[in-house]
């Protein structure tokens, strides 16, 4: 591996972050059973909080953010990975507590470390990213609801961001009928593009709603949570589920029994963070199956390394439309 590589770093003093882009040797990586040459990272909403540090995301300092890269395996230890494999690692406090993302070399432990599907380039890997993969979780949950198309709409609250994006569509992929919930309207071309048939406006969904409302939907995708999700309750068809992952609104949940016992509701959680590796692999294998060429283009635009900490303050301003892949070598 190169003599020096470059790595975006974040420290902590008196309280204050102080972060930039460093020059590191070997020596500097964990000790880990696989180094990794990073091509892409990610700007996850996760990401924005810790670098912002709009909340505790961060455990350690100094430390490497980014809690996503794709990359080919240089070193490895394990049995099972060797150099020259192109592997994805998200979750497990990567980029919180462990080395991340954000940087051209980085080391893993290996089960962290998911094959990249054959279909997808490094690059693709990072267009759908963390934010894309916990798409297609919420997407497998409303399946184990058994949410069918035929049942009726699905909603997808914050459509315009990164969760919501790849949900509309996989989910318009799948023959759903897909409702896209947005605080921008000026997006609607976008999320139309992605296979969004419908749209409900965001204020809609955050006034003080009653425990039970008109059912609309047989299934949805939150990534808001808050007041959205009480009402996105209130508005479920009897049988049918919400697929629940995201706090963007808020972490609260001001919401009623009533949805759960007189309209058979389902709430069901999604972590990314943790799932166990089978399931991780198998949507890994879904995306490649399910999302369309088209809707990662047009999810993603690329970003230099030097414009992470811009692209996390964009991020928590409700300014990014979809994904922003890193280029860490640029
Ligand atoms: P983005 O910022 O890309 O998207 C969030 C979207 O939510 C925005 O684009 C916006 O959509 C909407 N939104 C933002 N602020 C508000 C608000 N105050 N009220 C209502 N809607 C709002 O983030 P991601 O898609 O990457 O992540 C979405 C959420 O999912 C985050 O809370 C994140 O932490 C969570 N998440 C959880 C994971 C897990 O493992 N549980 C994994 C990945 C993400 P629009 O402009 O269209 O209205």
């Amino acid at each position: 591996m190169a003599g020096s590589f470059k790595a975006f770093v974040v420290n902590k003093v008196s309280d204050h972050f102080v972060s930039g882009i460093l020059d590191m040797t070997r020596d500097s990586l964990p000790e880990r059973e696989v180094v990794i040459r990073v091509d892409y990272s990610s700007i996850n909403y996760k990401d924005g909080l810790a670098i912002t540090g709009k909340a505790p995301i961060l455990k350690t300092f100094p430390i490497v953010p980014g809690v996503d890269y794709a990359g080919t395996i240089q070193m490895s230890a394990s049995p099972d990975l060797h150099p020259g494999d192109r592997v994805i690692v998200n979750g497990f406090e990567v980029g919180e507590r462990h080395w991340g993302g954000f940087a051209q070399y980085a080391g893993a432990k290996a089960d962290w470390v998911v094959p990249l599907p054959e279909r997808f380039s490094t690059w693709q890997a990072m267009a759908i990213g963390t934010a894309g993969y916990t798409a297609m979780l919420c997407v497998m949950t409303l399946e184990d609801q058994k949410v069918r198309p035929d049942d009726g709409d699905v909603l997808v609250t914050g459509a315009s961001g990164g969760v919501g994006g790849v949900a509309v569509a996989l989910l318009a992929k799948l023959g759903y009928t897909v409702i896209a919930s947005t605080g921008r309207p000026e997006t609607q071309d976008y999320l139309k593009e992605l296979g969004a048939a419908g749209f409900i406006g965001r204020d809609e969904l955050t006034g003080n709603g009653r425990p039970l409302n008109t059912a609309r939907w047989a299934g949805a995708v939150d990534v808001v949570g808050g007041v959205t999700l009480a009402n996105v309750l209130s508005m479920i068809k009897y049988g049918g589920a919400v697929a629940a992952t995201g706090l963007a609104g808020g972490g609260d949940l001001p919401a009623t029994v009533y949805p759960f016992i007189l309209r058979n509701v389902a709430l069901a959680g999604v972590d990314s963070v943790l799932c166990p590796k089978p399931r991780r692999v198998e949507a890994w294998r879904r995306l490649a199956k399910d999302l369309p060429e088209a809707a990662i283009e047009a999810v993603a635009s690329t970003i230099p390394l030097g414009d992470v900490p811009k692209a996390a303050e964009d991020i928590m301003a409700n300014r990014v439309k979809g994904r922003l892949v890193v280029d860490v070598n640029a």
